[in-house]
């Protein structure tokens, strides 16, 4: 059998000009040429070309190349063909004659690799052409576009499983840099798949030091501050909140420690977000303080450090934001400050994020009650998120209420030309002392309330400020309701300034049918919801495991074979036992 490593090193070298495999290279073409079905998922950069271009040598028969991406066909044919290995691609940049010409070539045996756009499986006289030829692998590139739980779903390589059945069943390698488990347990569904190997590797950072660090709510933002006034040669780096208000206050608080800091997220204007990235970017600012909306296309490579505020609700989320520090290899901090308290804002989204599917019902019956009043029903109906609650039979917070008209829109039984959302607005007309002195001391809910607002968002509420009042809920731990009451009240004692959120939608019903009849597929709601509390399960796993932060990750993507990393607030604590009792122990390093 042709697969001794040196044999395969020597191939390697003559062809490609490489000594040694890149990690994950030669698992991947040993289960090639063993003939197992393989996917494959290694980050971008990772050599996945070369797991089907070896084996396209040493194998018999011509290797069939699906890729998406048919502007890079020619590039990867041309530097086929200058190391000596023929090469040909077909898709719609060449004429039906061409294509012809080509596959008569392929089926004499002339060339060892044929790249194709999946597009072409629609032909049916190509697929006819391709019965005559003999093939040895079929590889799939980019082949997370097979999945619909991926981010570039494409349907026509659901064409591909037929076409491995065209061709004769070879063996089929799948290649991938996307990493979550469901895409890869999806592509080998997809592929129908009876038995395969997966090969996940490259994914680990050595340069990042995870930590996670255990912090009550009320002090994480006087740790991150202290952390970064006691390290100011460390560089610059990001921070990351779960809201708005969060990251409002963190900058301010940064800046008052003298901290040069901005502040970023999905509601700012497009121009102020580039002013933040470009301050960012030239250093002008040490800091950004931002939400989830940070990050996507940042070119900053020596980013030092990347914090979490919060818990963040899935490990891919994690290691896709905390990866960001570090990218030219020096190395870099990954922290994270904990709460056990942290699991509610993320449950808070998550079932804003999934109603439950009697609200779903409810909220379409209401709508439906609605337009009987009217007299032609098509009409459009004006309305609140919050008449929408009154009316459902338990209090849903009105994130839910917007998911439960996005689905019921999605499903084509209703649709919204207009979406209008305002926050709300709270201003103090006297000194918040005075505010509070105004409440008797028996009135302890309400005595929490303005203590609350009182201790974090003071300056705020004397300038005039937006709020959210379901987050705020969730920041001060009280109850949405006990703190609107308690601010009308204040209103109404003209103490302060308020004006109620408007969140309302202009809806037109397309369909009305008795709620019973809705065809609504309640049963991937569902699948799609528990995923997330899996997910965030795994998530506050990372938090608590004694074990390696950085291998916790690769775990979690499927690598089960990396070493510890040697240097996480894990690994650390563990040597530093081992030294205690004089035993024999690794990393020392890192230890002082
Ligand atoms: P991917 O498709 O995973 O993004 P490529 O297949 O384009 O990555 O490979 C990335 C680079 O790595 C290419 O320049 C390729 O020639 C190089 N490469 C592949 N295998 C090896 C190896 N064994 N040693 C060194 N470089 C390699």
């Amino acid at each position: 059998m042709f697969k001794k490593k040196q044999q395969l090193l020597e191939l390697l070298k003559i062809h490609f000009g490489y000594g040694s495999f890149l990690p994950g290279q030669e698992l991947a073409i040993d289960n090639i040429l063993a003939g197992r079905n393989t996917v494959v998922v290694l980050p971008t950069g990772g050599g996945k070309s070369m797991i089907y271009q070896l084996p396209a040598l040493i194998l018999e028969g011509t290797t069939i190349v699906i890729s998406p991406l048919i502007a890079l066909m020619k590039d990867q044919v041309d530097s086929l063909e200058r190391v000596g290995i023929p090469a040909t691609f077909i898709n719609s940049s060449i004429s039906p004659e061409e294509a012809s010409r080509r596959m008569a070539k392929v089926s004499r045996g002339e060339f060892k690799l044929i790249y194709i756009a999946p597009e072409r499986f629609y032909n049916i006289q190509f697929l006819g052409e391709l019965k005559k030829i003999k093939v040895s692998l079929f590889a799939i590139d980019e082949a997370h576009c097979i999945s619909q739980w991926g981010h570039d779903f494409r349907p026509s390589f659901l064409r591909l499983k037929e076409a491995v059945k065209i061709v004769g069943n070879p063996p089929v390698v799948a290649l991938t840099a996307t990493a979550t488990p469901e895409v890869r347990d999806d592509i080998a569904r997809q592929l129908e798949f009876k038995d395969h190997e997966t090969i996940v590797t490259g994914f680990s950072r050595p340069n990042l030091q995870f930590a996670v660090i255990p912090t009550p709510n009320s002090q994480k933002i006087e740790s991150i501050v202290n952390f970064l006034v006691t390290n100011p040669d460390l560089g610059s780096g990001v921070i990351y909140v779960g809201t708005r208000n969060k990251a409002d206050e963190i900058l301010e608080r940064l800046v008052e420690n003298d901290i040069k800091a901005v502040s970023y997220h999905a509601g700012m204007d497009a121009s102020s977000r580039s002013w933040v990235q470009d301050q960012f970017l030239k250093d002008e600012a040490r800091v950004v303080v931002a939400t989830n909306a940070f990050g996507m296309g940042i070119n900053k490579k020596d980013i030092r450090f990347v914090i979490h505020h919060d818990l963040p609700g899935t490990i891919e989320a994690y290691y896709q934001e905390a990866g960001r520090a570090g990218r030219d290899g020096k190395p870099s901090f990954c922290l994270l400050f904990y709460n056990q308290q942290d699991r509610y804002l993320r449950e808070f989204f998550i079932k804003g994020d999934n109603p439950d599917p009697k609200i779903i019902l409810e909220v379409y019956e209401f709508l439906v009650s609605r337009a009987d009043s009217f007299i032609n029903p098509k009409d459009s109906i004006l309305i609140t998120y919050a008449e929408i609650g009154q009316n459902l039979s338990e209090q849903t917070p009105e994130m839910a209420i917007g998911t439960a008209l996005k689905i019921l829109e999605r499903s084509g039984y209703i649709s919204r030309p207009n979406e209008k959302t305002s926050n709300s607005f709270l201003k103090t007309k006297r000194p918040w002392s005075e505010v509070i002195n105004s409440i008797s001391k028996r009135a302890k809910m309400q005595l929490e309330v303005v203590l609350g607002l009182a201790e974090k968002y003071l300056d705020k509420l004397t300038e005039g400020w937006e709020f959210n009042p379901e987050e705020v809920a969730v920041v001060l731990g009280l109850k949405k309701d006990s703190i609107l009451r308690t601010i009308k009240k204040l209103a109404e004692s003209d103490l302060v300034e308020y004006q109620p959120p408007f969140r309302g939608t202009e809806i037109k019903l397309l369909k009305i049918l008795a709620s019973e009849d809705l065809e609504i597929d309640f049963k991937a709601l569902k699948e799609k919801a528990s995923r997330s509390y899996e997910k965030l399960d795994e998530m506050e796993g990372y938090a608590y495991t004694l074990d390696c932060r950085q291998n916790y990750i690769l775990k979690y993507f499927g690598d089960h074979n990396s070493p510890d990393c040697g240097k996480c607030d894990s690994c650390l604590k563990l040597a530093r036992q081992k030294k205690k009792n004089g035993e024999d122990y690794r990393y020392k390093e890192y230890l002082d």
